[in-house]
């Protein structure tokens, strides 16, 4: 039994995200941010909940011990409310929920999406000159060691992490 935040259904895998339980308001929030998610995770079984109202107030002293009520939005109360009152770990990545779920001396995780988010490109660089060119779609796949030569001087072009 674990309570998943928003960002969990945006990233996750359908077969992670099943079973798990999360807010009837999260529904509303995944339609605004992304229809065609929304329309995924509509097939899919999850345990949606209102959270019940005394476990709201709960999460909202909870919030207002660790300071950080005024920065949560209501979805993020309710999802609060339900790893509170169901006593499930949450998963989250938003440190204001973090923080109020370690008050509450409950259990959270990262959703884990950072990697996801820090998106690099990759181009190829010259070992001599320093000249780039954009990857060609039929390079063939090596870990290391150079692609090709280059156009400008003959040397070696190596895939570089693309500056910016
Ligand atoms: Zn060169």
């Amino acid at each position: 039994m674990r309570v998943l935040d928003t960002a969990a259904l945006l990233y996750w895998p359908a077969s992670e995200i099943t079973h798990g339980i999360c807010s009837v308001s999260q529904q509303v929030e995944l339609e605004r941010v992304s229809p065609q998610r929304y329309m995924l995770i509509n097939s899919l079984e999850i345990d949606w909940r209102i959270p019940d109202p005394s476990w709201i107030d709960e999460a909202r002293n909870r919030a207002a011990e660790s300071g950080d009520l005024p920065r949560l939005s209501n979805v993020d109360i309710d999802v609060l409310a339900l790893a509170i009152g169901l006593n499930a770990p949450l998963y989250t990545d938003d440190y204001r929920l973090q923080n109020a779920m370690q008050m509450a001396g409950l259990e959270t995780h990262p959703v884990g999406v950072k990697g996801a988010k820090q998106v690099w490109q990759w181009e190829l660089r010259c070992s001599g000159c320093g000249s780039t060119e954009p990857v060609p779609a039929d390079v063939k796949s090596n870990r290391s060691g150079p692609v090709k030569d280059c156009v400008s001087c003959g040397a070696p072009m190596m895939l570089k992490r693309k500056k910016r």
